[in-house]
């Protein structure tokens, strides 16, 4: 078998196990609601108790967020790690990859209708669309690949290495790395003037929920700050300076090129 046939086979097996993973999780959700309704309309219930008019009273009649988060839709990566309670607070934009191509118009809400001083670009590790647009996804819906395909662009080189021995698990976390750090660059190009003015931070960040940046599972990793990509300027920089040198340690990391 030539190599070029082993890539192939080892691509087309990669694919049919994406493909079996997707089928199996959507045959489960037809068997089972992993949740009820009554469960959701009990929570919802202690939520009213707990909450009610005095603490809608601020925001009831306009939201006025902090930040306007780009994340990935994905159940493991949620503002709530780092945000107790983000109503009022977080003006959240989600789909599979984190990607602002998909999603200009509600980033452009955030960014200049509700003027949030922060675009906040989080990915996460052990990210499925990452992990889908490095391997062949051509099976998917019309509508999956029409998203996934735009991932491709901060996977090229990327994809080149996995064509390559690798280490697939520090690839696959690189490759998500890679992908905040494009969107990053796409939201500086399209929120240039915001960003002179003074009036607009963009910040790039994983959510890492297998801990391959060491810091522990679920800490939210900075790694990109207005396109700051050095480890030693991020964490020397102005938008940090405030922050205690022992937690900048810890959440200001890359991973090894
Ligand atoms: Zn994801």
């Amino acid at each position: 078998m030539s190599r070029f046939q082993k890539i192939a086979r080892g691509a087309l097996a990669t694919a049919l196990i994406w493909s079996s993973l997707l089928l199996t999780a959507q045959a489960d959700s037809n068997v089972k609601a992993p949740i009820s309704l009554g469960e959701l309309l009990s929570q919802n219930s202690k939520y009213l108790h707990s909450h009610g008019a005095e603490y809608y009273a601020d925001f009831k009649d306009a939201q006025n967020p902090g930040v306007t988060l780009l994340s990935c839709s994905d159940s493991r990566a949620h503002s709530t790690s780092f945000f107790n309670d983000p109503i009022n607070r977080v003006f959240a934009v989600r789909n599979i990859g984190n990607q602002i191509h998909n999603n200009f118009g509600s980033v452009d809400y955030g960014v200049h209708h509700l003027y949030t001083p922060l675009l906040l670009v989080m990915g996460h590790t052990h990210c499925g669309a990452v992990q889908a647009a490095m391997q062949n996804y051509a099976s998917e819906s019309f509508a999956i690949v029409r998203e996934v395909d735009h991932l491709a662009i901060p996977l090229r080189g990327i994809l080149q290495e996995a064509s390559q021995p690798h280490d697939a698990e520090l690839l696959w976390a690189r490759a998500v790395e890679h992908n905040v750090d494009y969107q990053v660059e796409m939201a500086r190009r399209r929120y240039a003037d915001a960003i002179a003015a003074g009036k607009l931070n963009v910040v790039g960040a994983v959510s890492d929920i297998s801990n391959a940046y060491g810091a522990g599972y679920g800490q939210l990793v900075i790694v990109n700050l207005n396109g700051e990509k050095d480890l030693t300027r991020l964490r020397l920089h102005r938008l940090v300076a405030d922050v205690p040198e022992a937690l900048r340690q810890q959440a200001i990391r890359r991973l090894k090129p």
